[in-house]
């Protein structure tokens, strides 16, 4: 199993600890060979021919089913597509027409905006009085009724990285005769994940985080099989129509996972998810886990042994089974501490009010370079180096 860390599969620059692969998975060198060759030689070849020699129109299956392998999905049940967000919008109609007589989505406070944006978004659509019900996270399963169509939750919060009971909402919910959705983004490549033992309905998530695809890569999304011939389409798009190519003017959706495509796949970037896939393929996500988690007890014990206590403090779950991939500490300057850390080397990211944030991704992190981040952090604190104006500035993505 000496497989992990595999960091020389990434073109990492020298110098730096990147602990922000939640946000933004590092480029693997097979993603960037597999770009250029899919530019120079499928693109600049094959021009359209190629769609059928390349198999450019399969990719969203095969991505799809490489993705199944970590989440826990079996073939053909996962399709690469569109964003997370559209996702979130194409699974959440399907949820909807699942229980037509009944009008909650339930989700919490801790979810990502843009879940519950799109949420929204979908229910002024509709115009037939849904309500978007928000509890607090330890709240959900006693908010769970016969109301609820749909309960819709990311697994692994984004801010604290508080870990949801995927299998025990689940079960809760389909108790009481609710739909699940499970927002995969923070778990996708980083947690031992089994959407077929779990049970849940639909599943989204993706593509750029721990999945290494590359800015904007194609996110994907999950169908349980026994819903996959029930759900009507609500982005009813040609490439998810039975026959495309026989060009007719009404819309029938295809067999299975296929319907849930909507429009041409982005050919460059899925070919540099399915390339960055690969590098899965000899890889146990149990393994993944153990490793993230002697990361992320690592980096908590060597911050809290360095740091004061009345600097930081951790906002994450200390119990490491209730804890995702990723460590949140609350820090009063947290903005300017993280621009500090960033210019020293140590990339993570911060999100308002006051969390300094970091990913610990097992394919190229490494538990001295875990150690190493926090003695940074300590030093910045202790010799206040955070505080000068360039690092009070903030910038439009944090
Ligand atoms: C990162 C993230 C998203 C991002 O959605 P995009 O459509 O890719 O911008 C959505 N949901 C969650 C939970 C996330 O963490």
């Amino acid at each position: 199993m000496p497989l992990l860390p595999m960091r020389s599969a990434f073109d990492l620059p020298a110098g730096i600890v990147y602990l922000d692969g939640n946000s933004l998975g590092p480029l693997p060198h097979v993603a960037r060979e597999r770009i250029a060759q899919t530019v120079t030689d499928e693109w600049g070849q094959m021009l359209i021919g190629g769609w059928n020699a390349a198999g450019w129109m399969d990719l969203p299956e095969k991505v799809g089913n490489q993705i199944g392998r970590l989440i826990g999905a079996p073939p053909g049940t996962v399709t690469a597509a569109d964003s997370t967000s559209i996702n979130v919008h194409k699974v959440l109609a399907a949820a909807l027409q699942l229980r037509p007589d009944r009008r909650i989505i339930l989700s919490d406070t801790g979810n990502f905006p843009t879940d519950l944006y799109m949420a929204k978004g979908l229910i002024d659509q509709l115009g037939r009085q849904h309500q978007l019900k928000l509890v607090e996270p330890e709240d959900v399963s006693s908010a769970i009724d016969e109301t609820v169509a749909a309960v819709m939750l990311t697994e692994v919060d984004y801010r604290t990285g508080r870990l949801h009971d995927m299998s025990g909402v689940t079960k809760t919910a389909h108790d009481a005769g609710a739909v699940t959705i499970w927002d995969l983004a923070h778990s996708a490549g980083a947690l031992s994940v089994d959407l077929h033992a779990t049970q849940a309905d639909f599943a989204i998530g993706c593509g750029y985080k721990y999945l290494n695809g590359g800015p904007g890569a194609p996110a994907f999304l999950y169908v349980h099989p026994k819903h996959l011939d029930h759900i009507e389409p609500v982005l009813s798009g040609w490439l998810g129509h039975a026959s495309p190519f026989d060009f007719d003017t009404g819309y029938r959706p295809a067999d299975g996972i296929g319907r849930m495509r909507v429009g041409t796949p982005p050919i460059l970037s899925m070919a540099s998810l399915d390339a960055a896939l690969g590098l899965w393929d000899d890889i146990d996500v149990a393994d993944v886990r153990t490793q993230s988690i002697k990361l992320s007890s690592a980096f908590i014990e060597e911050v809290e042994r360095r740091c004061p206590a009345e600097e930081i403090s951790l906002a994450s779950p200390r119990d490491a089974d209730q804890r995702g991939s990723q460590v949140s500490f609350r820090c009063e300057n947290g903005y300017p501490v993280m621009q500090a850390l960033i210019v020293e080397g140590v990339i993570g990211d911060f999100r308002a009010p006051n969390l300094i944030r970091f990913g610990f991704a097992p394919l190229y992190n490494t538990e001295e370079e875990v150690r190493s981040a926090a003695r940074t952090l300590a030093e910045i604190l202790r010799t206040r180096r955070w505080d000068k104006p360039q690092f009070h500035a903030r910038a439009a993505v944090t």
